[in-house]
């Protein structure tokens, strides 16, 4: 039997991960803030897939409550799946925002991810499977103000390292980049989700995201059709490479004698 971690499992894209894992056999461990959709969800997992849910109430910006979940991926029954997906998003400008709400949203999108990975403990075992739910908006940080960009466009870098450095190991690493998707994220940040122009269903959007997983991917990006943009974008991107490695600053940054 292999086991889940979901982090954000209590709605959206976490709570639609947490049902295809228990219809694929996975037994479950929920983690979120709010206890009684966290019991809610188990117990209908429970009745319908007859799965053991664990659920750990933890808001994971809080370094104790977080450590909780830390010791569970580290010390309790091995974790074959982590879903790093608990995050949130933020409209405010960087200069609106108040620094400890920047400090609360690069902790939960940037810190967590990284430190639950890191507690997994799967490069040890030699085995597991890591997803973390990045966005399109790292693609495009013009378009969006404030840090949430930044914080998701380290998701895809994170996944990146990681599949580097834990792939030899037999864990598996998959960056899930979704585009806007209808769940509660848009109406706690004060947006009508009914207003945007292109939205994906969440049941669709997680589908599309365990076909990726099926097919060992590393980076899924359920909207896009045309999956040789990707591959463009990440060719040019190692092009650059060979042009990194200078001892002396290129010649049009030398100073004119
Ligand atoms: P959502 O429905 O609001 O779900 C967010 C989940 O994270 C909830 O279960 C929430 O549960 C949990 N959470 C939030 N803050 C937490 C904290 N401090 N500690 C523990 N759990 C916390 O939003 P969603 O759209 O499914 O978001 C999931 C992921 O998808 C996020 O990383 C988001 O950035 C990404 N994403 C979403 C979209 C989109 O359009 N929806 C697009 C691209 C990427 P509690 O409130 O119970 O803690």
């Amino acid at each position: 039997m292999s086991t889940a971690l979901i982090t954000g499992a209590s709605s959206g894209i976490g709570a639609v991960y947490a049902r295809r894992f228990a219809s694929r056999g996975h037994d479950l461990v929920l983690v979120a803030r709010t206890t009684q959709k966290l019991e809610d969800l188990a117990a209908e997992l429970r009745a319908a897939y007859g799965v053991i849910v664990e659920i750990l109430t933890a808001d994971l910006i809080d370094a104790t409550q977080r450590q909780t979940v830390e010791n569970r991926l580290r010390d309790g029954s091995p974790i074959d799946v982590l879903v790093n997906n608990a995050g949130d998003n933020s409209a405010g400008t960087i200069a609106e925002t108040k620094p400890v709400d920047l400090e609360k949203l690069v902790t939960l999108n940037v810190t967590v991810p990284t430190l639950l990975a890191a507690a997994s403990g799967m490069a040890r075992r030699g085995t597991g499977t890591i997803i973390n739910i990045g966005s399109v908006v790292g693609f495009m940080p013009e378009h969006f103000s404030g840090i949430y960009a930044a914080t998701k466009s380290y998701i895809l870098t994170l996944s990146q390292s990681l599949a580097t450095e834990l792939g030899s190991e037999g864990v598996h690493v998959q960056a899930v980049v979704p585009a806007a998707t209808r769940t509660a994220i848009w109406e706690r940040s004060g947006v009508d989700a009914n207003t945007l122009p292109n939205l994906m269903e969440v049941d669709d959007l997680v589908d599309a995201a365990l076909v990726g997983l099926d097919r060992k991917e590393l980076v899924t990006i359920p909207p896009l059709g045309d999956e040789a943009l990707w591959q463009n974008l990440e060719s040019a991107r190692h092009g650059l490479l060979g042009g990194l490695g200078g001892t002396k600053p290129a010649e049009r940054y030398r100073l004119e004698k």
